[in-house]
């Protein structure tokens, strides 16, 4: 890894906040290293906002959601419909930015700012959404209606691992139901965020109504504590998403959090085993399993492990481990030395506990020493007693577990903390069936190993991997970022006043 000296560091890039409409400059002292995972080397900083930041760009959304509000809503849409053709024109750059600050692959990061698009084209059809009903004459010339309000200024705290996807689950919902938004983004893999303030502001997009605010505690613990912002959808880990909820709540704020995960696979042993060990390989390994909706354990039903394992070693075997701006590349590094350091422990942890390591990724020399590089590693035999298979390592480690039976695999798969994704691999419909039924996981694939749903769809969680009522996006998503009004309404024809009652009003 690269350690700068001041003047090195004062000769970087630094990324500003983005407040009211403006890039708002820091020093290099208030400012952070960005660092690209391929090379080790520090390439940007970003700004280490706190208080007066989010005190400034609250004071921004606040000032803007007046108009914001009362904005026609095809006018509102005709903005997001210019946003989206500007993302999708300068989606190469974006997907570039990925890479060079999180490490996955350059198709994946692409595929990345496509699958966020969804959202935008969701909400760019979101008018139809926010009609309210009509109901006349609840009582005598009364007539009743609803209508969803937008909140005021909102906020979205997001992670390292989607600096682009995750972010457009939540702001474009938050922004066409008529809501500002304070944004901030994960400091690991900030270089996305300006691009996407900028094209905000090229698409006409009234100064203030998005605003982006780089820092870490400090300034998560003013966004949470401010008076003025009404709700928050949070993405990450479980423990910051706990305190987020339980600080935003206690404040009368609306708190979405959506947190940490362990996914599991169910095979049965009439599956397709080639399918199997693609979708394995690829859900566990992919972005380096650095995906809240990776599988990283397969439960194996019967003799399925047994058939499984070669397989899934045929195709590691194959994988290709580098700089994700090369083509051809299967995966990249690890997004810090520091989580690198953590994967690295976990493995040894599962040593100790007794899983047979198959693969040990620790042996892997990628292609640039200073690199955060690691290789893909399998563990056979898991069980459920052990650290490996309870908790979320969020790198390229997949776990090997064997179940007798269905029931046992569904017990497994219910019994743990975290319910966020899940697949089954069958070609039982019934087995399917009675899967999507009984089990305790909210997201599910039936022969898809990673079932994010689609955008216009909601994403949510359930246990430890979601805190709150409400799920992300799609119907969800408008109701957490909408008040319902319901509004009752009478209008007597002149002169035909009736006459004063203190009787509570009756509808008959
Ligand atoms: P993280 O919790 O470390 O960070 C998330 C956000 O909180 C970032 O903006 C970060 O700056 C801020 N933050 C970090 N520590 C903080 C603290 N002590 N106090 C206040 N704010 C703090 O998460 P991460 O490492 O960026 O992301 C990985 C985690 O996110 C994994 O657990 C993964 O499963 C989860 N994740 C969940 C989903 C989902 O939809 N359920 C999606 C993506 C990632």
């Amino acid at each position: 890894m690269t350690i700068e000296t001041p003047d090195q560091a004062a000769a970087l890039p630094i990324l500003s906040h983005w407040i009211g409409g403006t890039a708002v400059e820091v020093l290099p002292e208030h400012t952070g290293p960005i660092y690209n995972p391929a090379t080790g080397h520090v390439i940007a900083r970003v700004p280490r906002g706190g208080q007066a930041e989010v005190d400034a760009a609250v004071a921004a959304a606040a000032a803007a959601f007046p108009a914001w509000r009362d904005m026609p809503l095809i006018a509102r849409s005709n903005i997001f419909f210019a946003y989206r053709n500007l993302v999708y024109e300068h989606r190469e750059e974006m997907a570039a930015l990925i890479t060079r600050d999180h490490g996955k692959t350059f198709p994946d990061a692409l595929a990345e700012v496509m699958r966020g698009l969804e959202t935008v084209d969701f909400a760019c059809g979101l008018p139809v959404h926010l009609a309210g009903m009509m109901t006349p004459n609840v009582s005598t010339k009364v007539d009743a209606f609803t209508m969803r309000a937008p909140l005021g200024v909102t906020a979205a705290i997001t992670p390292f691992n989607f600096p682009v996807m995750v972010p457009m689950w939540i702001y474009p919902i938050a922004m066409m139901c008529g809501n500002t938004v304070v944004w901030k983004p994960s400091s690991h893999t900030p270089g996305a965020s300006q691009l996407q303030a900028e094209l905000w502001t090229k698409a006409g997009l009234p100064d203030g109504v998005f605003n982006v605010v780089y820092g870490g505690r400090e300034a998560v613990k003013a966004i949470v504590e401010h008076a003025d912002v009404r709700a928050i959808q949070f993405v990450g880990s479980t423990a910051v998403g706990r305190y987020v909820y339980e600080e935003g709540t206690r404040r009368g704020k609306r708190v979405g959090s959506y947190t940490s995960a362990k996914n599991a696979m169910v095979v049965l042993p009439d599956a397709d085993m080639d399918l199997v060990a693609d979708a394995a390989v690829a859900a566990g390994f992919g972005s380096a399993g650095e995906r809240c909706m990776a599988q990283t354990l397969m439960v194996a039903v019967g003799d399925t492990g047994e058939r499984l394992r070669p397989k899934v070693l045929e195709r590691i075997a194959r994988l290709k481990v580098g700089n994700g701006m090369e083509p051809g590349m299967d995966m990249g590094p690890i997004y810090t030395a520091e989580h690198r350091q953590s994967i690295i422990d976990w493995i040894g942890v599962g040593e100790s506990e007794g899983a047979e390591l198959v693969v040990d990724g620790r042996t892997f020399e990628g292609p640039n020493p200073d690199g955060f590089f690691l290789g893909v590693s399998l563990f056979d035999h898991v069980t459920e007693d052990m650290k490996i298979f309870q908790e979320e390592i969020f790198g390229p480690v997949f776990g090997i577990v064997h179940a007798d039976t269905f029931d046992e695999a569904m017990r497994l798969v219910n019994g743990h903390k975290y319910a966020n994704g899940t697949a089954i691999f069958t070609t039982n419909g019934g087995a399917a069936r009675r899967f999507k039924l009984e089990v305790e996981v909210p997201m599910i694939g039936v022969n898809v190993p990673i079932p994010v749903p689609a955008g216009f769809m909601s994403f949510t969680g359930a246990k430890e991997s979601a805190i709150g009522d409400l799920a992300m996006r799609g119907e969800d998503g408008i109701r957490f970022f909408t008040q319902q009004k319901m509004i009752t309404e009478r209008w007597p024809e002149p002169g035909k006043e009736g006459p004063l009652s203190l009787v509570f009003p009756g509808n008959a």
